[in-house]
């Protein structure tokens, strides 16, 4: 097969129901999965393949997606799918404990790793951008980017709050497509939320998907509705409309009692973040005429923005930095103390890295959501001690829309996950489960990427960039049995910036998966505690000490 050959989109829909359409439930598994993220309810640009994540896909062209569905339809249980950059390569005799498929997509040479070498090289249709989850088949939609805005707020309350947000004030600005899920994800747990957004039209739309609760006439008007709910205790979401440059300075010369701060404006790219003194309706002009005038004006304000989030912190708030890079272009706009405060992964992920914790998923192959419910029952008796884990299932089983084959992510850490996809197992085996479930995370989990401007951040011993962890975790993966393998580079943070892995896992029902299932679901997260008690952090330690991770070298 050529890169180039022919192939027509055409609309994709993953099937349904507990009839076979390949040779077993480890291919079908695949074929679903593969198809379920071309699913329109589920990508972007369905067409051009592309599933999310600017230009994330999960085939390099059609004429590869019509070679891969024919593979994966006809390949038996002794034969292992090779994938390049989203083309179908070869198959190969293996055994059946092997993955049915394994993945390569994006990787590049280091001193080629630039996204103009990868762009030549796409255009020439020998690569392909697979993002993180897109070219490895288990993306779920945007109960990921709840999920995990959930996750960090929930790491915070435990962090300062006894483990629940009620009573406290989270103020943040930008209610895009990512910062959108903050108001949500800080009601769930149970606190409220001010939200700063230059465009109304963003925050009604937010309102008009139950993100937001309420949108506030004014300055005023705003800190009147927080403060109430505040004291009385009740989970509540208020966007103001402003610019968060005089937004937040403002407040903090108030004194209202913010308990936390943070941003999920555009900072990254000081085009796509209002400095004040320009109109909504005159950004795009200007932006576009005079991009570097333009750009000196935003870093100006993103400093007075940025100051006033020391100011807080100064009062004894809890700040950080959410991933969008606003430390960085304030410092540059002249505030001092940007980094006074940290961004969120050393903050509150990392902890959590270091028990392994991460996002765990699940999706039913039956497409029937009862199934799905069923298995939010068993996370809450599996694990019901957890307290933020059953308000975020409850939450999500309440709230959270299905996109394409419906699915679940929650976080659980090493020690924990295995205990869930045996539970799974053996629910497919008794039949209390429709069809086989699938098993998988996020390639951003706790042993599984290597990311210096992000999962890797910071890091206690300085390995940001060592990125033997992901290739040994693939490794891992596939030896442990794994029903298919992943390894990307350039996912998240961009081409040159990140090389990280994945493993989805089928519950079939069968003992030989339960034995798979136990193995993965040990070791892959167990990747995490090992990676994090290399780099000396003593939270990992314990956390190997106490779970009987073997460590030669601690
Ligand atoms: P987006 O562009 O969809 O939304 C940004 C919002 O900020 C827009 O609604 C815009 O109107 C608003 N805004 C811009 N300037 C403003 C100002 N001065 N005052 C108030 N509001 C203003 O972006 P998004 O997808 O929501 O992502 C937000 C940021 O988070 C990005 O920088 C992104 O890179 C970052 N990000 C972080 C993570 C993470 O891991 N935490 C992941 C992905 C993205």
């Amino acid at each position: 097969l050529n890169s180039g050959e022919a192939g027509q989109p055409r609309p994709v829909r993953a099937a349904r129901g507990n009839t076979l359409t390949a040779r077993s439930w480890q291919t079908e598994a695949a074929l679903r999965m593969f198809h379920n993220n071309l699913d329109p309810e589920v990508a972007e640009r369905p067409d051009d393949l592309v599933v999310y994540g600017g230009t994330g896909k999960a085939a390099r062209n059609w004429a590869s997606f019509e070679a891969i569905t024919r593979e994966l339809t006809a390949l038996r249980d002794d034969e292992t799918l090779l994938v390049q950059s989203g083309k179908p390569v070869g198959v190969m005799r293996t055994h059946e404990w092997a993955p049915r498929v394994l993945i390569a997509n994006s990787n590049l040479v280091g001193d080629w790793a630039t996204w103009p070498e990868f762009r030549r090289l796409d255009s020439l249709g020998l690569t392909m951008y697979g993002q993180m989850t897109a070219g490895s088949w288990i993306y779920i939609g945007t109960q990921g980017i709840l999920q995990g805005t959930y996750e960090t707020f929930a790491a915070i309350a435990r962090k300062r709050f006894g483990g629940s947000l009620r009573g406290t004030i989270t103020l943040t600005a930008g209610l895009g497509g990512m910062g959108g899920a903050q108001p949500l994800a800080i009601t769930m747990n149970e606190g409220v939320a001010l939200c700063v957004e230059v465009d109304p039209a963003r925050a009604h739309r937010r309102v008009e998907t139950r993100y937001l609760d309420e949108v506030a006439d004014d300055l005023d008007d705003a800190v009147r509705r927080v403060e109430t709910a505040k004291r009385a205790g009740r989970a509540l979401s208020v966007a103001v409309i402003g610019n968060a440059a005089q937004v937040v300075p403002e407040l903090l010369r108030r004194g209202v009692e913010i308990d936390i701060v943070t941003d999920q404006t555009s900072a990254h790219d000081p085009l796509a973040y209002l400095p004040k003194g320009i109109g909504l309706d005159d950004w795009s002009d200007y932006a576009a005429k005079k991009p570097d005038e333009f750009t000196d004006r935003a870093r100006d304000s993103m400093a007075d923005h940025v100051e006033a989030m020391v100011g807080f912190m100064d009062a004894g708030a809890e700040v950080f930095d959410y991933g969008n890079s606003i430390r960085g272009e304030a410092k540059a706009g002249g505030c001092e103390r940007a980094f006074d405060f940290p961004g969120f992964v050393p903050a509150y992920i990392r902890p959590m890295f270091c028990e392994g914790m991460g996002p765990f998923r699940w999706a039913a192959l039956s497409g029937d959501p009862a199934d799905i419910a069923a298995t939010d029952r068993a996370i809450l008796e599996l694990f019901p001690e957890k307290e933020s884990l059953a308000r975020w299932i409850r939450m999500a089983g309440e709230r959270v829309a299905f996109q394409g084959l419906p699915a679940r992510i929650c976080w659980l850490g090493y020690g924990e996950r295995h205990l869930a996809g045996e539970r799974f197992n053996e629910m497919v085996a008794s039949g209390e489960l429709s069809a086989p479930v699938v098993i998988g995370r996020d390639h951003l989990d706790c042993g599984s990427v290597a990311s210096p401007y992000r999962e890797t951040e910071a890091m206690a011993d300085g390995s940001d960039a060592i990125a033997d962890w992901p290739l040994l975790n693939a490794m891992v993966n596939t030896a442990s049995g794994a029903s298919w393998v992943s390894v990307h580079h350039g996912g998240g943070v961009g081409i040159g910036r990140s090389i990280h892995a994945g493993q989805v896992t089928v519950a079939d029902g069968t003992p030989l998966a339960g034995e798979k299932i136990s193995r993965v679901l040990t070791n892959d997260p167990g990747m995490g505690v090992i990676r994090h008690v290399d780099a000396g952090y003593d939270e990992a330690r314990a956390v190997a000490a106490e779970r009987g991770v073997t460590v030669p070298m601690p």
